[in-house]
């Protein structure tokens, strides 16, 4: 018998390839391939346009901005965050040689939970380093408020949440700094990238705009002029031929997500009243980006867990993530350390447990979903 078709957990866009080569043309004739030449230039404005962020630095990579915003406003000491999250978030933290403090998350969507957040607060603490988990907006008032009372920056790690936004505020309007990932699995990429949108709260334009400028001079080995080496900075620039494919796929970035938005919906429809599993539905205010299909299963209640049911997926072609599991708390580069212990985040330790993204991409057809979706379903109580 033949192998069933394989799903993968994601699939990258692909804009049409007529259009990526017609883009790509005048640099065999411009020769320049690098250091914000025309496709750059013209990619960050639309950037500026779509997401509402007049200082906007594009990066080799998200994790570069992270580390690069972290860096350049100077924090100290702590910073609170959360180990629901991607290896990243709390990497960049530790390498900018500052010390992550966990807070717990919510119940619900799984982002962090400003009461933990709260009780988290000592008077080392720089900044709060918060993750818009699987594109579902943190709770972003009350952060702020938090960061407001004790004189502290607030930054949102939202590189699962391009494309998403609030009563029309895009999602990188929020806190003092927002960063992206534009990487091949991301709802949005350039291949590899990533972007760092600066609005901190009591700066003045200038200020923004200065600090912005600071930042593409780091980037750049820290040159601030010919010759001139003011800032001891590594190389995490884009190209224009990323750049390129971020211009190609903003473009079709609406249909990619109706796509996602349908088979998003089959599987709610499929699997949203299916005791045991909690979808994580996008609140009702928000648009969003269907970046992943997250699926938290309650063992106890569904009657097998979330192992089983990523083998039964595997046995049948399928494959899917454990989005996110383990916990940073709980990574092997941290085992042992101080602070670092998945006990301390238990709403958070009992949702890696169950948490799987099913695959998702603007690719996946109906049927595709039906049959993750059968699969699903016949694991139930086994
Ligand atoms: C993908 C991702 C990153 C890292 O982005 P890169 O562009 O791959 O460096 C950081 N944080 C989260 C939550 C991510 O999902």
């Amino acid at each position: 018998m033949a192998e069933p078709k394989r799903i993968t957990t994601t699939l990258s866009s692909m804009p049409p390839f007529e259009e990526y080569v017609d883009e790509i043309r005048p640099l065999w004739e411009s020769h320049w391939l690098s250091n914000w030449g025309s496709i750059e230039k013209r990619f960050i404005a639309q950037l500026n346009d779509y997401l509402h962020c007049p200082e906007i630095s594009l990066y080799d990579h998200g994790h570069s901005a992270i580390e690069a915003v972290i860096e350049s406003l100077e924090l100290t000491g702590e910073v609170i965050t959360t180990p629901f999250t991607f290896a990243s978030t709390t990497h960049a933290i530790v390498r900018r040689g500052l010390t992550p403090v966990f807070a717990d998350v919510k119940a619900d969507d799984f982002t962090i939970d400003p009461a933990s957040v709260e009780r988290c607060i000592t008077p080392r603490t720089s900044a709060i380093l918060a993750v818009h988990v699987y594109g579902n907006l943190c709770d972003d008032d009350s952060l702020r408020e938090i960061a407001d009372r004790h004189g502290i920056k607030l930054l949102y790690d939202a590189a699962h949440a391009f494309g998403v936004e609030k009563d029309g505020v895009p999602a990188a309007c929020l806190g003092d700094a927002s960063m992206f990932s534009f990487h091949a699995t991301k709802a949005f990429h350039t291949i590899e990238g990533g972007a760092a949108c600066i609005h901190v709260k009591g700066w003045t334009p200038e200020q923004n705009h200065d600090f912005r400028v600071m930042l593409d001079q780091k980037m750049n080995f820290g040159t601030t002029g010919k010759q001139v080496y003011g800032y001891v900075g590594p190389n995490n620039k884009m190209n224009e031929f990323e750049a390129a494919m971020g211009i190609c796929n903003l473009r079709h970035l609406d249909e990619y997500i109706d796509r996602r938005r349908a088979a998003a919906e089959r599987y709610w429809e499929r699997l949203g009243d299916v005791a045991g599993i909690n979808l994580c539905r996008p609140k009702a205010n928000t648009k969003h980006n269907f970046v992943y299909m997250p699926a938290i299963f309650d063992q106890d209640v569904f009657g097998a867990s979330r192992d089983q049911v990523q083998a039964a997926l595997l046995e049948d072609n399928i494959s899917c993530a454990k989005y996110f599991y383990p916990l940073t708390n709980d990574l092997d580069c941290y085992r042992g350390k101080p602070g670092f212990d998945p006990a301390d985040t238990p709403v958070a330790m009992r949702a890696a447990a169950g948490a799987l993204s099913l695959p998702l991409s603007s690719y996946l057809t109906t049927e595709d979903v039906d049959r993750v979706c059968d699969i699903v379903l016949s694991c139930a109580g086994r």
